[in-house]
């Protein structure tokens, strides 16, 4: 592997302070595919010492936003010319097909590039001063430090989300990636330093959560926490980062609803509604992972569903005839096939799936079937929490008002779908959904120029967008008395 295999601190490729290392498994195989350094605390101060100093000397901050434009679009230029190699340590890192990983890489460029042209377009902006002969102005200033911490779902795809805004507004960070899925964030720390992004801005400390991330979030020296992971985890954070009541962002997880109305068009809302929950094996926090049927369609739309669902080809992410791959690890199979067994203790109907596939060539990897559960009801567990797997349930609707209703039933609010082909319908229902995003034909499509993030327990703050460039600033305002004159108060 053509790969550093190190954590990068203040410009320098470094190895554990303590000598740990971690195994990196393949999830289709369980074969080792690297072994990095496992970091700690010890590292994670190493690093946020360097970015401190990296911030506080101006250099970086006062570079100006071209030139920090300029060295972000450097870095999609290198990552758009190892695309290939990018895709393919993705692809063994996490399960998913080299056509996926293809489109990942293809995404993360345009995120580059798109706040690439964004760096000089964040300017100060004079207000109106209620004083005569003074200047009232508006600046956009960084946050200073900045700790993000990434999952391993979607690993360099969510890394980009952060780097791209965080340099072109001139802070400096630490980034702490999945330490099951670090590769791809490890290659692209070495395209930064080949696209000459100064020692200290950018670090990468290796490890787990209970210690780089948790060290993260508690160090004084750090003045935002962008986090994209759990429930569990944000919150976790959330209270760590009080000590100094750092900036925030949450991206967390999400049970998003797909409501499918009897005049949306019927192929493409079954095709899509796959798409929408069984891309990536489920794993992706906007899966339309709760199916809210009209009940006219419903029995041959579940026949449709399932029908399909039955050929679908599951094997290795290299084989370009797989469609879905494995499960991340051990671990999250076991997480999955708990939510099963409580879909079927607590009454749902098992259309299809609930287990693990037979196919001999598929025992060594994290693989299950793609399932549906009919007959679910809202206050069930597989409907209620984010199993993150390839399990689909399925809820009947009468009403328009039901349908959001039952959609808005839930603790989450990051993305929901609405397939109909009246229009009025479609904007009345996604107005009144609870959600960070919503989708009217159509599910699951991200761009780098619509901001993404949550409602609810789904979490605060955004991503993408010129809105995901503003949770690296902070704004300041700068008043100036071109004539200053004395009160005569006291
Ligand atoms: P996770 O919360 O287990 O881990 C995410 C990251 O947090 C990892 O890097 C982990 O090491 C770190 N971490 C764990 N404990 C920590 C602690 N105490 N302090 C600081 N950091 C800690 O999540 P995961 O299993 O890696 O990812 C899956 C979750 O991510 C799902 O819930 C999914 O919905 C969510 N997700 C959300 C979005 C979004 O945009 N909203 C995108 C992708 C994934």
């Amino acid at each position: 592997m053509n790969l550093k295999l190190q954590q990068y601190i203040n410009g320098k490729w470094v190895g554990a302070k303590s000598g740990s290392k971690r195994d990196i498994i393949n999830p289709f195989n369980q074969e080792i595919i690297a072994v990095v350094p496992e970091g700690d605390e010890t590292d994670a101060k190493a690093a946020i010492s360097a970015a401190r100093e990296a911030f506080d000397n101006g250099t970086w901050a006062s570079t100006p936003a071209t030139e920090r434009g300029t060295i972000v679009r450097k870095i999609a230029e290198l990552i758009e010319r190892d695309k290939l190699e990018l895709a393919d340590l993705e692809s063994l890192d996490t399960g998913k097909t080299t056509v996926e990983s293809r489109g990942d890489m293809d995404d993360i460029t345009g995120v580059f590039r798109y706040y690439a042209e964004l760096a000089d377009k964040n300017g100060g902006e004079l207000v109106d001063s209620p004083v005569p002969n003074s200047t009232s102005k508006v600046v956009h200033e960084p946050v200073g430090v900045c700790g993000q911490i990434t999952p391993w779902n979607y690993p360099l795809l969510q890394a980009s989300w952060k780097l791209a805004p965080a340099l072109v507004t001139g802070n400096t960070l630490v980034m702490k990636p999945s330490e099951i899925t670090p590769l791809t964030t490890i290659k692209v720390f070495e395209l930064m330093e080949e696209a000459g992004v100064p020692a200290g801005v950018v670090n990468l400390v290796l490890g787990a959560g209970a210690t780089v991330g948790a060290e993260l979030s508690s160090n004084t020296d750090v003045d935002l926490i962008s986090f994209t992971g759990g429930l569990a985890t944000g919150k976790k954070i959330m209270q760590a980062a009080s000590v100094n009541v750092k900036n925030l962002a949450l991206e967390l997880g999400g049970k998003n609803p797909n409501i499918i109305f009897a005049d949306a068009d019927f192929e493409v809302a079954v095709d899509q509604a796959l798409n929408g929950v069984f891309f990536h094996a489920g794993q992706i926090c906007s899966a339309g992972t709760r199916l809210i049927v009209e009940e006219s369609i419903h029995d041959e739309f579940v026949t449709a569903l399932v029908e399909r669902v039955k050929k679908f080809k599951l094997g290795s992410g290299f084989d370009e005839k797989t469609q879905m791959g494995p499960l991340i690890s051990a671990e999250h199979l076991a997480k999955v096939e708990k939510y099963v067994e409580a879909g079927i203790e607590e009454g749902a109907t098992l259309a299809v799936g609930g287990r693990r596939p037979e196919d001999p060539e598929l025992q060594k990897g994290f693989f299950y079937l793609p399932t549906i559960f009919t007959d679910c009801t809202t206050n069930m567990k597989i409907v209620q929490e984010e199993a993150f797997g390839p399990i689909l349930t399925v809820e009947k609707f009468r009403a328009e008002e039901e349908a959001v209703k039952l959609a808005n039933d839930s603790i989450y609010g990051l993305a929901g779908g609405v397939w109909t082909n009246d229009i009025v319908k479609a904007e009345r229902c996604a107005t009144k959904m609870r959600m960070g995003t919503v989708w009217i034909n159509e599910f699951n499509l991200y761009f780098p120029h619509a901001p993404w993030g949550g409602f609810k327990q789904s979490g605060f703050g955004r991503e993408l967008g010129r809105q995901g460039l503003e949770e690296y600033t902070e704004t300041k305002h700068i008043f100036q008395n071109l004539k200053p004159a004395s009160i005569n108060w006291f």
